[in-house]
């Protein structure tokens, strides 16, 4: 019957929690995660994802949620992923973001829950060595804590993914770091990525690689062709008609993508696991606002986000790329940048700024 009830074209919806506080401060933190943030109590969760896991298929199909800032701050963390993992959701039961903090001194008991849960796979975010990544976190003992993760989920033959967040101040340690984690794991249950630090949040305030620095790396340790400076993808759409009359988009993960606060409002506008349009403008968030679960269902907020875009976003996504470029590209900037974190966050949070209600 369950099969018969599934709308297809109903959308997957991924939850954005920004509910948990992080003892870190990093310096690329696109959420700009603070020791403030407030918790949401585990009753109000186990309430709200009741609910959501008793939609009708036919409005959405499935449910994924990411808490963010650090999730392993909510003193019942444990309690909550075991409730996702009962109710089937999806997101950070398959992959796990996290600065290590409190996983490095879990009791195994509660390692074991998380994996009884499914848990199995954790993404780990690299600054550094030892002393780079501690000052790029704000934290003394934020690496120590990322490697005795590394040890406890090596040890229970779990995966983890250690991304690198480039950027100019570190990136003559950036070889060595990744050399270090490669070491870690003789077994190769992990990979090892490499990124440069998205333009949101705190990471606007970063100094972005140029051509030269990434030049300078060795073989083995380079950057993908997506990676390019400002003055190139500029010059590509301008020069390119085809690419040029493409339109913004900005929900590329195909997600249905909701933003909650700990005091339960709700947003759309962003994109999965990064800010999406909603990072690249917090100033207009109260746009983007589409209501209040304390006020409304989840259901009417769904079908509200299904039918009508925030305003800022349906503005952003009546542009060309070569409208974008024309206003608000910059030919002679060097600094390089993924492409769609160039459209959307830069230049695409330029236009937001200029945007009059
Ligand atoms: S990047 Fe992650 S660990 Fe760092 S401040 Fe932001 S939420 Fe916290």
């Amino acid at each position: 019957m369950e099969e018969i009830r599934t709308n297809r074209t109903a959308p997957h919806l991924l939850l954005n929690i920004h509910a948990m506080p992080c003892n870190n401060f990093c310096r690329h933190c696109w959420t700009d995660g603070s020791s403030e943030h407030a918790r949401i109590p585990f009753e109000t969760i186990e309430a709200f994802f009741r609910r959501l896991a008793a939609i009708d298929k036919g409005l959405i199909q499935s449910v994924s949620v990411l808490f963010l800032d650090e999730p392993t701050l909510h003193p019942q963390f444990v309690d909550i992923f075991r409730l996702q993992s009962e109710l089937g959701f999806g997101g950070m039961t398959q992959f796990f973001p996290t600065n290590g903090s409190v996983l490095a001194q879990l009791p195994d008991s509660d390692w074991d829950i998380l994996q009884q849960c499914g848990i199995d796979w954790f993404q780990l975010i690299f600054h550094g060595l030892q002393h780079t990544h501690d000052a790029f976190t704000g934290r003394k003992g934020s690496f120590k804590n990322l490697i005795d993760t590394v040890t406890r989920i090596i040890a229970r033959k779990l995966s983890w993914t250690a991304g690198v967040i480039v950027h100019k101040e570190n990136i003559d340690e950036f070889p060595a770091t990744v050399d270090m984690l490669r070491s870690l794991d003789p077994s190769k249950t992990s990979q090892v990525g490499w990124y440069l630090n998205s333009y949101q949040g705190r990471g606007r305030n970063l100094i972005r690689c140029r051509p030269d620095d990434l030049a300078r790396l060795p073989e083995g340790y380079r950057f993908s062709e997506g990676f390019l400076p400002e003055s190139e993808i500029y010059m590509n759409i301008m020069n390119n008609r085809q690419l040029g009359a493409q339109k913004v988009e900005s929900g590329a993960c195909g997600y249905l993508t909701l933003d909650i606060e700990s005091d339960l409002d709700i947003y759309a506008g962003g994109a999965c696991d990064s800010g999406g349009i909603l990072g690249s403008a917090p100033h207009l968030k109260s746009q983007f606002r589409i209501g209040s679960l304390k006020t409304e269902s989840i259901e009417s907020l769904i079908v509200k986000a299904t039918e009508t875009k925030p305003e800022p976003v349906r503005r952003l996504e009546s542009l060309t790329l070569y409208e974008l470029a024309e206003r608000y590209g910059d030919p002679e900037c060097q600094d390089v940048f993924f492409t769609s974190d160039l459209l959307l966050s830069k230049w695409g949070g330029k236009f937001l700024s200029d945007f009059i209600p």
